[in-house]
């Protein structure tokens, strides 16, 4: 049998790092910490190996095309696809950044909802049988959904929306921002809580494709919040060390062989929440 693979992206810190840390200890195969910038990820590589785990690395920028191809081909040539995908990298603007709203909502969606949808384009052919697909979103995105239009939560927890559907409501958000019109649209003051609001929907929407066309696979594709943890994107006051943060992706990312649930849902703390 080939070796099996595991991939986290952002994995040079914080909870990305912690993941990529646990799967080390947890996963029977070769484990890749992923990092848009060489250096960063290098360092925590080493850091990782001072600790006497074994981390392998590679370049991924999930918001460059050519990076995304590059490593897509790279686990493809080297693995024959990929077993284990944490969808791990994302960003937030600080409560107190001053940055048009309208700046704000098109940076965030662009790396939490497009370009993690881009990965999950070139990545999701590539989960072998048996793959875990997990999509780091937030607690955030459900109290979003919560305060979204009648209308457009209807439409987030449909089960007949589409990828296409989606991705268009989520332009229309960062349109609709421009134009200073989103509360009127029925979107809430969040950009960040608008594209983890995307990143859960899309999880759902790829479970529901991949239990169609593959049927059986045996894949399991589930969004899911770390918590609030303490990194350099929540600041020193939350209540989660990193490694604490990592356990309910790394659970996950490692629901053992056979099982069929949780699927399509978003967890929190190990346990399926209401969307
Ligand atoms: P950090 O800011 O500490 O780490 C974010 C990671 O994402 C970094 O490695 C960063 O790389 C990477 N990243 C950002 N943009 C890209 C990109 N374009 N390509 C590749 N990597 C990128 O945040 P956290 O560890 O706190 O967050 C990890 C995930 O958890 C995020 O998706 C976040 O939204 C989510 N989350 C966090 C919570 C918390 O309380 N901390 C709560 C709920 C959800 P670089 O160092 O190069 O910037």
């Amino acid at each position: 049998m080939s070796t099996r693979v595991a991939v986290v992206t952002g994995g040079n810190k914080g909870i990305g790092k912690a993941i990529v840390q646990a799967l080390c200890k947890q996963f029977q195969g070769d484990v890749y910490l992923t990092a848009r910038d060489t250096g960063r990820g290098q360092d925590a590589v080493s850091s990782l190996s001072s600790e006497g785990l074994k981390v392998h690395f590679q370049q991924l920028d999930i918001n460059d095309h050519s990076s995304i191809n590059a490593a897509a081909a790279f686990f493809k040539d080297k693995y024959g696809g990929v077993d284990v995908l944490v969808n791990n990298a994302g960003i937030a603007f600080k409560g107190a950044d001053t940055t048009p709203f309208a700046i704000q909502a098109e940076v965030t969606l662009k790396t939490n909802y497009f370009a993690t949808l881009d990965v999950l384009t070139h990545f999701l052919p590539l989960v072998k049988a048996g793959g875990r697909v997990v999509n780091v979103s937030s607690f955030v995105s459900v109290r979003s959904l919560n305060k979204c239009s009648p209308q457009l939560q209807e439409r987030f927890r449909s089960e007949d929306i589409t990828e296409e559907e989606l991705t268009q409501l989520m332009q229309r958000f960062v349109d609709s921002t421009k134009k200073d019109q989103h509360k009127q649209d029925g979107w809430p003051e969040t950009a960040y809580g608008v594209s983890k609001i995307g990143v859960t929907t899309l999880s759902k929407i790829q479970a529901r494709r991949v239990s169609k066309e593959r049927p059986n696979d045996q894949i399991l594709v589930n969004a899911c919040c770390p918590g609030w943890v303490r990194t350099d994107m929540a600041g020193p006051k939350a209540p989660k060390s990193p490694e604490e943060g990592a356990v309910t992706p790394v659970y996950l990312a490692l629901l053992p062989a056979g099982a069929t649930e949780p699927h399509g849902e978003f967890v929190s703390d190990k346990v399926v929440q209401a969307w």
